[in-house]
């Protein structure tokens, strides 16, 4: 068996996985900000980090996931402002909305979702420990990180912060790419800020440290895996290595993983900043299934490159999920068994390679296509279809989209049943009434000589 390898951002290379604790993975992922619905993008981030975690369990690990939830930012405060609302009441809608949209699109809950504005006392903590050890400065009330002071900055975005200019600060959460300045730990408050009474004055804090001080709390000052999306990289991870190392000494996170942009149909990023965005509720008014969104933004593109989310790339996802369904209605049997060993291997090996899954896939409908060939030919074997099945099972664990018909086929095999028992004792009306009623459910019978066999086809128009 080969060994789980992902793409660590700070090597910039494929390494092999191995958590410090034996057998347990300790995962923090960047949620997201709770001022409005998330959009399509932000979802192709918290699937892939959904596509990590099974993974991760599939390898056989126990995984502890911390999501943070921000709910204090610079856009926030202002749009609680401008709602009259406390933050609470400003986030709570969509903190709700952002739970619900989980569900839809069946991403697995994390362990945590801490929210920040519950962590105050943990981020003061931090800041105060930065303080003592010398790397932050007050300036107009509000503390900033002296990035000077910590010779490693810079090395996860691969940025060069030779030409840093000393002093040089920023107070905005968010800012621009390649500029590495001072920022903001602990903000002073503005009027009409909520804000907070600490031993760093009163104000709120700065984004970048609600990470640092929750993923700690939560996973330890050393713990395997932090995720996000690439533009996560520089300033925001930057920023939390930063802030973390420096207060502990160790090392903060062994692997950094980011996904890529999802794009327009024109190949921009799809960002707020550019309302070129769509929402997975936009979509769903649309007639998008959910499960053919899902499998647009797991499987339209390796997570580390680029997706052009189209019409024709749900489309495309649209009919795979529902050959997916036919496929499993054409085995007709519940996978009692083990998965076939070849394509549970390939399936396996691609997923382990940096989490491959457009290529598992390609395998899986490569090995779908030659079944179904023997299916038709009437070549596979009771054993044959059982394994199968449980393929179909197995790869489905991480794809989560097939609808499996076994409760509709735990009904049709005892109508199939009762059927031969009429036919056995020539009560032939009898038999007949249970063929039509199948008929009705859409399920077409077929006597063969080796008993009957049964195909889903469109039910008659009443
Ligand atoms: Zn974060």
């Amino acid at each position: 068996m080969t060994a789980l390898r992902l793409h660590n951002t700070m090597s910039g290379q494929l390494e092999d996985f191995v958590p410090i604790e034996a057998g347990h993975v300790r995962m923090y992922t960047c949620g997201p900000t709770v001022h409005d619905f998330a959009h399509i993008g932000n979802f192709r981030t918290f699937l892939f980090e959904d596509l990590l975690r099974r993974v991760l369990l599939q390898q056989g690990y126990r995984v502890t996931q911390v999501m943070n939830l921000t709910d204090v930012e610079d856009r926030i405060i202002k749009k609680a402002a401008e709602h009259g609302q406390t933050i609470d009441e400003f986030t709570e809608q969509y903190i709700k909305a952002f739970f619900e949209d989980l569900d839809t699109l069946r991403i697995e809950r994390a362990e945590r979702y801490p929210r920040a504005t519950q962590h105050i006392f943990e981020m003061v903590s931090l800041i105060e420990v930065l303080r003592e050890k010398g790397h932050t400065y007050v300036s107009d009330g509000s503390t900033y990180f002296h990035i000077a002071s910590f010779p490693r900055y810079g090395r996860l975005a691969h940025l060069d912060v030779s030409g840093l200019r000393a002093g040089a600060r920023v107070d905005v959460d968010d800012y621009g790419k390649d500029d590495p300045r001072d920022f903001v730990l602990w903000k002073a408050r503005q009027p009409g800020e909520q804000s907070w009474e600490t031993p760093l004055g009163v104000g709120r804090p700065g984004w970048h440290i609600e990470c640092s001080a929750m993923s700690m709390k939560y996973l330890g000052e050393s713990f395997d895996i932090h995720t996000g999306g690439v533009d996560n990289i520089f300033p925001h991870h930057e920023n939390e290595i930063a802030q973390s190392e420096a207060a502990t000494g160790k090392t903060f996170v062994r692997y950094w993983l980011h996904a890529e942009h999802l794009q327009d149909a024109v190949g921009e990023k799809m960002s707020k900043r550019l309302k070129n965005f769509t929402t997975l509720r936009d979509l769903l008014s649309e007639g998008y299934q959910p499960r053919a969104i899902r499998y647009a933004l797991i499987t339209g593109a390796h997570y580390r490159s680029p997706l052009a989310f189209s019409p024709e790339l749900l489309k495309a996802a649209d009919s795979a999920v529902k050959r997916l369904d036919e496929f499993a209605v054409r085995l007709g049997t519940t996978g009692d068994a083990q998965p076939t060993t070849e394509i549970q291997h390939r399936w396996d090996d691609a997923l382990r390679d940096d989490l491959n899954l457009p290529a598992a896939v390609g395998h899986l409908f490569e090995f779908i296509k030659a079944f179904n060939t023997r299916l038709e030919s009437g070549k596979a074997t009771p054993e044959e279809r059982a394994g199968a099945m449980a393929m179909l099972h197995h790869a489905n664990r991480i794809l989560d989209v097939v609808e499996f018909p076994e409760a509709v086929d735990a009904e049709v095999e005892k109508l199939i049943a009762q059927r031969q028992a009429a036919r056995e004792r020539r009560d032939f009306a009898r038999a007949d009434e249970i063929r039509q009623q199948l008929l009705r459910m859409g399920i077409q019978l077929d006597d063969t000589k080796d008993g009957t066999r049964w195909k889903r086809v469109p039910p008659p128009r009443p």
